[in-house]
């Protein structure tokens, strides 16, 4: 069975070893001096084991693989009551940077959007910035299994032309949805997005969902399983953006993206896939990450519908 999964995945990596469709995240400057051509696979079985294949141990940053790992971080530390006050759970249909709230609530429709993860970070309780990416980081290394390394350049490269998430800030602090400065949360945001991880940490993290909040590698719990529930819901109608319809249909898993070229996919209580290709389509997901998974979807009949 173990020969079987890894020649399955060493002929996906080959069959995209020639293909160059889609282009590197360019808004963030710094995402341009990626080679486009990097292709790693991995897949973690539900005990943990690891199968990888392709580029699978070259870093690349998390971008917004980080959003629901910090959703379920606000969720842990402050309750379901106190996160719902303030981030929902609807579809937005938007792009993933679009400036907008909930017409009702004024708060943002979810947190797999950039708005709702700006928010997600301001809800991690913390007496500073330093004190709340620490926390941040901590978890996500505890998903991982493995002490995570953040990427300066990326951060100040995003920092310095993030005019955009700046007005998402703003519009979120008028609206009263940040309890704390909007810049200093900012900044927080940035720095997590900044987090550098290889397909092999994304499908560890992946898999401590998948298990229900403990890592299968390190055998430590990590969150709670109501905790992990509520986050993969919102990863399956959320985390692919205005590509979720597409996404639950052709692939059908809980799934979250980021314009650093990752995608990790989720079948709860059975296994993990993370593929990194970083050139995107329209919508920022990785192109070939996302013909990849439809592929594996297919073939594997595990679409969890
Ligand atoms: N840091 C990026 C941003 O806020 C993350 C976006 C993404 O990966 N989709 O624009």
């Amino acid at each position: 069975m173990a020969e079987l999964v890894q020649r399955y995945l060493d002929d996906l990596v080959a069959e995209y070893a020639e293909v160059s469709d889609g282009a590197l995240a360019d808004y963030i400057p710094e995402l341009t001096q990626v080679d486009p051509s990097g292709f790693g696979l991995t897949l973690s079985s539900s005990d943990g084991f690891l199968y990888e294949s392709g580029d699978a141990r070259t870093e690349f940053t998390i971008q917004s693989i980080s959003k629901p790992f910090t959703y379920a971080l606000a969720l842990d530390q402050v309750g379901e009551e106190a996160v719902d006050a303030k981030i929902g759970v609807e579809p937005s249909g938007e792009a993933f940077n679009e400036i907008s709230v909930d017409d009702k609530t004024k708060t943002p429709k979810n947190p797999m959007i950039n708005a709702g993860a700006i928010a997600s970070v301001a809800l991690v309780p913390a007496a500073g910035p330093d004190e709340r990416f620490a926390k941040i980081r901590d978890f996500y290394s505890a998903c991982a299994g493995r002490p995570l390394e953040f990427d300066e350049d990326v951060y100040r490269s995003e920092k310095a032309t993030g005019s955009r998430n700046r007005a998402i800030a703003y519009m979120l602090d008028s609206f009263g949805v940040l309890a704390d400065d909007p810049d200093e949360v900012l900044d927080v945001y940035f720095r997590q997005c900044s987090l550098r991880v290889t397909s092999a940490d994304l499908a560890r993290m992946g898999a401590t969902l998948a298990r229900g909040g403990v890592n299968p590698q390190t055998g430590r719990r990590v969150t709670s399983t109501r905790v992990v529930q509520r986050t993969l819901s919102v990863m399956v109608t959320c985390g692919m953006y205005n590509a979720a319809g597409d996404w639950v249909s052709a692939v059908g898993m809980p799934a979250k993206s980021g314009v650093g070229g990752g995608i990790v996919a989720v079948v709860p209580g059975r296994l993990t896939l993370c593929v990194w290709s970083p050139a995107l389509d329209p919508q920022g997901n990785s192109l070939l990450g996302l013909k990849a998974l439809e592929l594996f979807a297919g073939k594997t009949g595990l679409s969890i519908f």
